[in-house]
């Protein structure tokens, strides 16, 4: 009988750089945001500082991280 091993998550190694301070991370912190699909202009404009219009943007925004400490740090900037 096989032994009942409780199976614990694993983050998908992926390669990528840490969205805030740019570190090269493998097991990154992924923060998926979603933009509601009736957020202003003006709104986009502000929190992202670029010029970009709100039909350009994708509904959702992946941001990698090295861990929950560079997010809470991105998250103080904006
Ligand atoms: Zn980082």
């Amino acid at each position: 009988m096989p032994r009942g091993r409780k199976k614990k998550y694993v983050r998908p190694k992926l390669d990528c750089s840490c969205f805030y301070c740019g570190k090269e991370v493998e097991y990154p912190y992924i923060h998926i945001s979603l933009r509601r699909p009736d957020y202003s202009d003006i709104k986009v404009v502000a929190s992202a500082g670029t010029t970009v219009l709100n039909r350009d943007l994708p509904n959702a925004t992946t941001s990698y991280y090295c861990d929950t400490t560079c997010h809470k740090e991105q998250m103080g900037q904006l």
